[in-house]
């Protein structure tokens, strides 16, 4: 056991959920420096922090970037030591499941080792299995419903009895249809956390479908274009429905939302408590690589562009590709001189402390100390 350990998600949400702040939860699917900056920037900010990936970013067989639960958790804990800053959460992000009974059955294995590793918190993933000929909302959400209860409850029996956060999800985020992206109903929301709570399952947090999407968005030409679809009013509808059982809202795909527009419009105290940046950190990171590396950010760009075999819109099919060269160049990134890991830490830092800012996340370990 290393010296730091994550503190339980339960125990973070229980304190913030009347604050006005968000959580930032990154997705660092590259760890070197980008952890070190993120661990600074909330040591420098009092801020609590979670960093987090998905079942797709991060699986046994090491997901798109490489990494293993373990590995994950040693490199997060090793940061957490090296800025000696306690007040972190490791979240198991995404625990898809689109397939089942298989995905259920895998998404069990990757548990059992997030667990094993100090994992403490979980979002459950059920979102997928809609049911389109069902009548009402129950019936649409059936599957849902159950797979999310029969995953929430082989969390808490393999805990045993530690505690832990978990965030569930209703809508799928960024699914379009011929009108635009569909968001979830205030319906669906109450009436899939109230049939959570008769299967003796309480969430945290849920996760909605409320106009964002995953990664950048592009225009027509291919080149990258702020997001600013979070539906706020359909947030704040959902969010008070569901204040009565406990449940904040967990905002998914912020990468992209012009950070004024988080600071000044995102809705802050009983309504989101969590907020995911993802695609962000990499994106950084590749400018970094870009100047620190040319060489080996030239081999990227080359292997992202032939894997997609494209003549146009490069810009677009880098951005929305270069994820999987993650996994490829493992090695390579990881073995950068150490002026580079010094700049992919201090871009980490500052770009880290403006969305700590833009969420108010302040100070919100002074409601935590024990
Ligand atoms: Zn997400």
């Amino acid at each position: 056991m290393t010296k730091y350990e994550a503190i339980p998600g339960s125990e973070v949400y229980s304190a913030l959920k009347d604050q006005s702040s968000i959580i930032l939860a990154c997705n660092p699917r590259i760890n070197i420096g980008i952890l070190d900056g993120l661990f600074e920037a909330a040591k420098k900010m009092n801020s609590v922090i979670i960093l987090e990936l998905a079942k797709s970013e991060c699986n046994l067989s090491g997901g798109y970037t490489g990494l293993t639960p373990e590995m994950f958790a040693k490199n997060v804990k090793e940061a957490a030591e090296r800025a000696d800053w306690p007040w972190f959460i490791i979240h198991g992000d995404h625990l898809t499941m689109k397939k089942v009974p298989e995905d259920a059955n895998e998404v069990k294995e990757l548990i059992l080792s997030q667990i094993k590793n100090g994992y403490s918190s979980f979002a459950i993933d059920a979102s997928f299995l809609f049911n389109h000929e069902g009548k009402n909302a129950r019936e649409e959400l059936e599957k849902n419903i159950e797979f999310t209860t029969e995953i929430a409850h082989f969390i808490k029996s393999n805990m045993k009895g530690k505690e832990f956060g978990l965030e569930v999800e209703v809508g799928e985020i960024g699914k379009k249809d011929e009108h635009g992206l569909v968001l979830t109903t205030v319906d669906e929301a109450v009436t899939f956390i109230n049939a959570l709570k008769e299967n003796d399952v309480h969430p945290n947090l849920l996760a909605i479908a409320n106009g964002s999407s995953h990664g950048q968005i592009f225009d027509d030409a291919g080149n990258p274009i702020e997001q600013i679809s979070i539906n706020i009013p359909r947030t704040i509808e959902i969010a008070k429905a569901i204040d009565k059982f406990g449940v904040r809202i967990a905002q998914h795909g912020i990468t992209g939302t012009p950070i004024s527009l988080i600071a000044t419009e995102f809705p802050k105290g009983n309504v989101l408590l969590k907020g995911n940046v993802g695609t962000y950190w990499m994106l950084i990171a590749w400018d970094v690589l870009k100047v620190f590396q040319p060489d080996l950010y030239k081999k990227i760009w080359d292997w992202v562009i032939n894997f997609k075999q494209s003549k146009e819109k490069l810009i677009q099919v880098f951005g929305k590709n270069s994820k999987y060269a993650i996994k490829q160049y493992f090695d390579n990134i990881n073995a950068v001189d150490e002026d580079t890991q010094e700049a992919l830490k201090a871009i980490a830092y500052s770009e880290g402390l403006k969305f700590l800012k833009a969420f108010n996340s302040k100070d919100t370990v002074k409601h935590l100390k024990r």
